[in-house]
């Protein structure tokens, strides 16, 4: 018997936006089950990354965890892929990356409306932020990158199963978009 590919997927700096939309390949999953079997992911709750074909990953970098594990992909999965716009160039998440983390934090805590019990968190088990959110590629090398908020289902199928196949991906224009 041939041993199955193994994919690990991860949520940085994201929405959870991508998993649900690699989710909506809907029946889909179990003919990706047939051939495939998933390491770290929210599909799992595994919590570290082994050995894997496939990482994807959602979301930019914006706290020291997110690079932790980002790290923790690329050292074990084989091929990389940027999912959807926040992991390719920091997504809405890089909207802070116009103000300065302390305006960024005081606004949110401090000064903001609705803001009732103004401190900034503080607690030491808290990821420490970074200066700004970073898209994957300027961390790690990136092998692949699959654009839009989110990728469709099809596209993320049609990218998937092209890996899988040992083909080097494409996307058919009316799969290729960047919203
Ligand atoms: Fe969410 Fe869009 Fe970012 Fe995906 S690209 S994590 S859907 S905001």
């Amino acid at each position: 018997m041939t041993a199955k590919i193994s994919i690990a997927t991860t949520s940085l700096a994201g929405c959870f936006g991508c998993h649900m939309s690699l989710l909506d390949i809907d029946e889909r999953i179990t003919d990706l089950a047939e051939v495939a079997v998933f390491d770290r992911s929210p599909l799992t709750d595994i919590k570290n990354c082994h050995h894997s074909d496939i990482g994807l990953i959602e979301g930019g970098v914006c706290n020291a965890e997110n690079v932790h594990v980002l790290r923790e992909f690329r050292k074990n999965c084989k091929t990389l892929i940027a999912v959807g716009a926040c992991a390719i160039n920091g997504g809405l998440p890089a909207l802070r990356n116009k103000i300065s983390l302390k305006e960024c934090l005081e606004e949110s805590y401090i000064d903001g409306l609705g803001v009732v019990n103004p401190q900034i968190p503080n607690d030491p088990e808290l990821p420490l932020l970074l200066d700004k959110v970073y898209p994957i590629h300027e961390i790690v090398k990136v092998d692949y990158s699959l654009p839009g908020c989110p990728p469709s289902a099809d596209g993320i199928w049609t990218f998937i199963t092209d890996l899988l196949a040992g083909r080097e991906p494409t996307l058919p224009d009316e799969l290729m978009h960047y919203d």
